[in-house]
């Protein structure tokens, strides 16, 4: 029979469950500080997180279809989000001179604001992070980055923009390489959200 990794008595046998429940736990985290942030504008979390999203990204990914693709929600969800930052002036169209039918977001003074203060709601998840050793750091920065790379292979997350999915990243003698920058990455350099990124074919 499969296991579950919330069945107590299977989990605490098995590290790759307690790591799970772990994982759980911290999501649990976020969602909390998020929410609280999102109470203190009157916004809904996809709203605060599409507002920090655009404060850090450049235009061309500040799309609805982008940032459906990097919420995992549908572009009609995204949307309705949209209308009502746009119907709060924390957000602007930017239509595209090439094609009309397509816009940019970008944002107002008052949305660059929120923006700015709610980029900060998962600060008191990284203090924490700074008392481990560069060791356990190193450690669990590369699990993560497997971890996600092999979600998102399954197709349960998009993650658009990190080394291991970039045009760019290679293997040299074992080690990982970025043809753009011309420089090696060491395993703590590897990249989760690179500006420069191009996906590979
Ligand atoms: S361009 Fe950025 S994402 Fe691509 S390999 Fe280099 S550092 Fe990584």
């Amino acid at each position: 029979m499969k296991h579950s990794s919330f069945n107590l008595n299977g989990q605490n046998q098995k590290i790759e469950s307690r790591i799970v429940v772990a994982l759980e736990r911290i999501s649990e985290a976020f969602r909390v500080l998020l929410w609280n942030e999102s109470k203190e504008n009157s916004l809904s979390p996809i709203q605060i997180q599409i507002l920090i999203f655009i404060h850090f990204h450049a235009s061309e990914k500040c799309k609805v279809g982008y940032l459906a693709d990097e919420f995992n929600m549908t572009k009609a969800t995204i949307s309705d989000s949209v209308r009502v930052l746009l119907a709060k002036e924390l957000v602007t169209k930017e239509t595209d001179p090439i094609d009309t039918r397509s816009y940019s977001l970008s944002l107002t003074d008052e949305g660059e604001k929120i923006a700015k203060k709610a980029s900060f709601f998962a600060s008191s998840i990284e203090q924490p992070i700074e008392n481990l050793t560069q060791e356990q750091k190193k450690i669990m920065l590369n699990g993560l980055l497997k971890l996600i790379y092999d979600l998102n292979k399954s197709g349960i997350i998009t993650m658009q923009r990190m080394c291991f999915t970039c045009s760019f990243y290679n293997v040299k003698n074992g080690t990982h390489y970025c043809n753009l920058l011309k420089t090696k990455l060491a395993e703590s350099e590897i990249r989760l959200d690179c500006p420069e990124h191009q996906i590979s074919a």
